[in-house]
Order: C-alpha cells, then structure tokens, then sequence
C-alpha cells in the first residue's frame, strides 16, 4: 500500500521504532508510533538506512472474482452451445452421449478417438456443439453450488418403457432453477415396450408440455443404442442454440469453468478447462480456483495436441501448482507476476478459511467433551 504506520516502517527495516521517531524528529516531524507516513517520508527515512523502496503492487483479489463480460456487441460472436445430458439412472445417458460422439466422428479422426476429457465436441453441417460428460446431476450440483454456469442446453433422457421416475424429476428442477432450456430425448425407443405418450403424459405434470399438444417443449424420439433419431436431436439442439442466441469474444484473454482436474503421475496437475469467453494459449498466465500457472500443454478431446481454444472449447492443460476443483472458474492475465500474486493471496485465503474451520471444529470437540 501507499502508506506505513512508524511501527510498521521499523520493523520492515528491523529498527525500533523509537530510533524511527528520533529520525523523524530529526527531519523535524513530530510523531507517534501509530502515526501513518506518507510515501517521501518513508523513502527519505529508508534512504537514511541505505534501503530502496520498492513500490508494493496492491493484489486486487476481486479482479478475479468480478470478472464481468463487458464485451462490446460487435466484438461478439455465435459461439457453440454448451449441452448436458441428464436423467433417471439406466435411462441411456451414457449411451446417448456415446452414440452422438460416434455418428459425428468425421473419417479421418475414427480411431483416434475415445479420449476422455469430461467433454467433448461435435460438428455438424459446420456447426459444433459441445457435450459434457460429467455426470449430469454432479456437474449441476457441484458447478451451481460453485456458482458455475457451464450448461446452456440439457437433454432430458427418460426411457420410454420406463417413464418418469425420481432423478428425472430432480433433473428438471436442476434445469429449471438455473433456467436452462430442455428438450426431452425419449429413449429406448427399440423396445417392445416403449410408451413415448405416457412420457408425454407424465412430463406435463411437471410442465414440460411438448409442441404437438401446445406446449413449448421439443420432443424427440431417439434409441441411443441403435443410433436412430441422433440426427434429429442434434438438430433440435442446434435449433434452440439459434433461437439462445449465445455468443461470446474469441479476442480477448480466456475465461471459463474447470470441469474436472485430478493429479497425474507422470504430468502432475492436469485439468480440463471449458473456455466460455476469449480464446485461451499456450503460454497464457492463469489462474485457476486457488491455483495458478502457466498453460504449458492444451490437449483437445480427440487427443491432440492444440496451440489455441476458443469458447466452448474443452481442453485439458497441465501447467498449473497445484489441482484445482471442478467448478472452479479460471481467467488469464497477461502479467505472470500477477497471476501468481493472485493465485498465491487466493490461496492464503482458502488456507486462513480452512484453518478457522478446522479450529471452530476443535473447539467444538473440546465443548463437546466437556
Ligand atoms: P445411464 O445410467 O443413464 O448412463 O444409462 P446407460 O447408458 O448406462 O444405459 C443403461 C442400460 O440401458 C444399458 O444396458 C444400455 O445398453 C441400455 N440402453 C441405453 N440406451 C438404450 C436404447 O436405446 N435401447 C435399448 N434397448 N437399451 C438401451
Ligand atoms: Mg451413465
């Protein structure tokens, strides 16, 4: 900061603070020890002890946490949607994701795919589209409770020889308190005993009501597993990302969600970022949660290695100190020294948080013993 107390000069020059206040004096100040000095003061005394002042910079914490998406409208552009796929347990989730991820994979990247990530990317008729793997329930728990906004679509699996059952009641509430739009995939539709108009039925108890009886829910019929109606799913997503209008910068320093991060043996800290504003590069100095560093090594979800991500893009980076959690948000500086200084304050926070959690705790322990 701009200022010190005279007790607070003598100490970072190792002095007591009466011989400060001598020298004051000297220079013809009359002062306390609770006094504040200005900054030619404080040079004039230091330079008396043969010492430099350095300037301090101020961290300023909340840079990071205010960041705000002050974009000029012109500098925006379509950005690809952002979809999760959630639903009762056993309902084809997993398979849903698998079947979209193999019907788009172009030639030339079949057999070089299947690296997990916690995401990956579709294009279709040169559009991309991007999924989380994650399970859909954690990443909207965990990311909200973070105050991560990762989804701008979900895909509301409910298999129709089962129908609505409690995790997809959950699923629509997740949805629905974060207001993100759903389209309900009807699954399993292969078997003898799919009933897409009971699903129908039950979703309009809970609102959903599909197109065809007035409502403005998009319906689709789909089995995961024999690979029909995808093509139709795909398009619809396509459809309300158009009518979501969603956009973002690629020309500016990146920012995004973690969305899942583990340590590797041989690479350490490795994390897979989704980048939702700006465009993120090798390079770049970030922090990321409580963690920081610089982005040595981008990895896209087919396993490549990649110079340059852009919105919605998931990619994995190592580089960082240290793991951070998913759902923690990340922002590049262009200042290292900066994006160190950050991610140190912000982890000295985390860790003064911690210890007066665990010490309450402690103390709790001994009350309860008592
Ligand atoms: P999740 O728990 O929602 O991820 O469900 P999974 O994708 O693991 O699927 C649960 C079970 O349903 C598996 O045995 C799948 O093979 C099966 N399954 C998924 N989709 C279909 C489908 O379209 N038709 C049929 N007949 N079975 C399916
Ligand atoms: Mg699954």
């Amino acid at each position: 900061s701009e200022s010190l107390t005279v007790s607070e000069l003598a100490k970072k020059l190792a002095k007591e603070p009466s011989e400060i206040i001598k020298k004051l004096m000297a220079l013809g100040v009359m002062a306390t020890i609770n006094q504040e000095l200005d900054k030619e003061t404080i040079e004039l005394i230091a330079s008396d002890y043969n010492v430099e002042v350095e300037e301090e910079i101020i961290i300023d914490v909340t840079e990071f946490e205010n960041y705000e998406n002050n974009d000029k409208e012109e500098d925006l552009s379509v950005r690809p949607p952002v979809v999760t796929i959630m639903g009762h347990v056993d309902h084809g989730k997993t398979t849903l994701l698998d079947s979209i991820r193999n019907t788009k994979v172009t030639a030339s990247e079949a057999g070089g795919i299947t690296q997990h990530i916690g995401a990956y990317q579709i294009e279709d008729k040169g559009k991309k589209i991007t999924f989380l793997d994650t399970p859909g329930h954690a990443a909207f728990t965990t990311m909200r409770a973070r105050g991560a906004q990762v989804t701008d679509i979900t895909i509301l699996v409910v298999a129709a020889d089962d129908g609505v059952m409690p995790q997809t009641v959950e699923a629509i509430n997740h949805a629905k308190a974060a207001e993100v739009p759903i389209i309900v995939a009807v699954n399993k539709m292969d078997k003898e005993a799919a009933n897409p108009d009971r699903v129908m039925q039950e979703l309009t108890e809970h609102a959903l009501i599909p197109e065809d009886w007035g409502g403005d829910t998009i319906f689709v019929n789909v089995s995961a597993i024999k690979g029909e109606g995808i093509d139709d799913l795909i398009e619809m997503i396509q459809l309300v990302a158009e009518v979501e209008e969603l956009k973002a910068n690629p020309n500016r320093s990146a920012q995004g969600t973690v969305i899942e991060a583990q340590l590797d043996k041989g690479r350490g800290s490795v994390a897979t970022l989704l980048v939702q504003n700006g465009t993120l590069n090798i390079g770049d100095p970030i922090v990321v949660g409580n963690t920081f560093g610089r982005v040595r090594a981008m990895v896209n979800d087919l396993g490549r290695r990649v110079k340059v991500a852009g919105p919605s893009t998931p990619v994995e980076i190592t580089g960082l100190n240290d793991v951070p959690q998913a759902g923690d948000q990340f922002m590049v500086f262009t200042d290292e020294k900066k994006a160190r200084q950050i991610g140190e304050a912000r982890s000295k926070k985390q860790m003064e948080a911690q210890r007066k959690e665990s010490s309450k705790l402690n103390l709790e322990d001994l009350f309860n013993q008592i």
